[in-house]
């Protein structure tokens, strides 16, 4: 599975998406499912920028939305088991997709330690995932 966005999908909160040669390389190798846990999760695009809080997730604007990234994140683990995905390439730092470092929920481009939803249950799944700054030498 790979974050829609991290393949040029627009789905990001701003609506826009990534070009990553070197993940649709990834193509020659793999079969590549791409998956935007936040859209699935049935938020829109464009929509408010969010960021982990502790257990939740919650918009600039102070919304809760962690219904919304929880479903998001448990559809993604259903469509990795259905389709017996093991490896996750996802996009770094978001609060859904985020794996070892995410925003602090402060919205001042602050890292911390820690996972994005989607990444977290999946992990927990034991599918391994990697980012598009570390593809642990997937090619
Ligand atoms: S939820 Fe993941 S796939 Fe969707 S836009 Fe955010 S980082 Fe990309």
């Amino acid at each position: 599975m790979v974050s829609s966005c991290l393949l040029g999908e627009k789905v990001r909160y701003d609506g826009e998406g990534f070009q990553y040669p070197e993940i649709l390389a990834l193509s020659e190798n793999y079969d590549l499912h791409p998956f935007c846990p936040e859209v699935s999760g049935g938020l829109s695009i464009p929509r408010p920028p969010a960021e982990r809080s502790g257990v939740s997730i919650l918009t600039k604007n102070g919304k809760d939305v962690s219904a919304e990234y929880r479903l998001g994140a448990k559809k993604a683990l259903d469509y990795c088991l259905k389709e017996d995905i093991r490896k996750a390439v996802l996009k770094s730092r978001s609060p859904s997709c985020g794996k070892g470092q995410i925003y602090d929920g402060t919205f001042t481009k602050t890292l911390t330690e820690g996972h994005g939803v989607t990444a977290e249950l999946i992990l927990a799944h034991g599918i391994e995932v990697y980012t598009e700054e570390d593809l642990g030498g997937l090619k």
